[in-house]
């Protein structure tokens, strides 16, 4: 059977400060059920992308000038964050946004509000986000700002998860992360994938470790997306191996 696209975006434009063209016409789509990995170096244009997807460039002066973004074939442009998550698609940024002053468990039910969910609902999402992540059920009483990089980059997967979305826009879960960590946060997302349902567009400079979790890949360079392919071909693929690999 067909897959059935979620997102959709299609040949945008993105300026900053009214003169600064940052992507020059990207386009890609999300199907339902997968894992898409948006990969490409620094400043390539990752979070520019799922920043004019969720709506969130305005307070960057930055606006998308040319081309259209969709979910479930409806446009988006008009949708502020919150309305979008009642769409079923939220972003956790990069660099993990926790509420510092409030426990993992506060933070945590912070991302239920926005669904406006009865209290048994919340409470089985809340055991549902503890079974997926141990750990945070273990810090659930700490203070956010005193726990690890890696715990504190759950609680923000963790948060997002509580809204019950279909999607998920992820920016660069690995960051700061040992490698151990890394691959664990990675299994998660796969594992939520898998049995939730839940789709993913991973924006990652990781392009290894994201090649190995994702279905299927788009590279971007300059604002531009120069590749795209299921992940097990861009991984054999000799230019990605040669540049972005670390191996030829
Ligand atoms: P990173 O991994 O560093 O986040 P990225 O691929 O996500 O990289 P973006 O953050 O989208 O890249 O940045 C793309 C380009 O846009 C970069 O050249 C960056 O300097 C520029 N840029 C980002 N935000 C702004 C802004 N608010 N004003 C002007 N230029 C910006």
């Amino acid at each position: 059977e067909p897959t059935e696209t979620l997102l959709e975006v299609n040949n945008i434009e993105v300026i900053y400060n009214h003169v600064i063209l940052v992507l020059k016409g990207v386009s890609l789509s999300v199907p339902k059920g997968g894992i898409t990995a948006l990969l490409g170096g620094n400043g390539a244009g990752k979070t520019t992308t799922l920043k004019a997807i969720s709506n969130l460039l305005h307070s960057e002066r930055g606006e998308v000038t040319k081309g259209s973004i969709s979910y479930r074939n409806a446009p988006v442009a008009d949708l502020n964050p919150s309305a979008l998550v009642k769409k079923g698609v939220i972003q956790v940024m990069e660099g993990r946004h926790c509420f510092e002053h409030l426990t993992i468990e506060e933070n945590l039910m912070t991302g239920a509000y926005t669904r406006g969910a009865g209290r048994g609902e919340i409470a089985k999402d809340l055991e549902m986000v503890y079974e997926y992540f141990p750990r945070l059920r273990e810090r659930r009483k700490s203070q956010a700002g005193y726990t690890s990089g890696g715990e504190q980059q759950m609680c923000a997967i963790g948060r997002a998860l509580m809204s019950r979305p279909e999607t998920v826009l992820l920016d660069e879960p690995s960051m700061g992360l040992a490698p151990q960590l890394v691959e664990e946060i990675f299994g998660i997302v796969k594992d939520l994938n898998e049995r939730e349902g839940v789709s993913f567009l991973l924006a990652e400079q990781n392009t290894n470790v994201a090649l190995r979790f994702a279905h299927y890949g788009y590279i971007l360079e300059s604002g531009r997306v120069v590749m795209d392919g299921p992940a097990d071909e861009l991984r054999e693929n000799p230019d990605v191996k040669e540049f972005y690999l670390g191996m030829s």
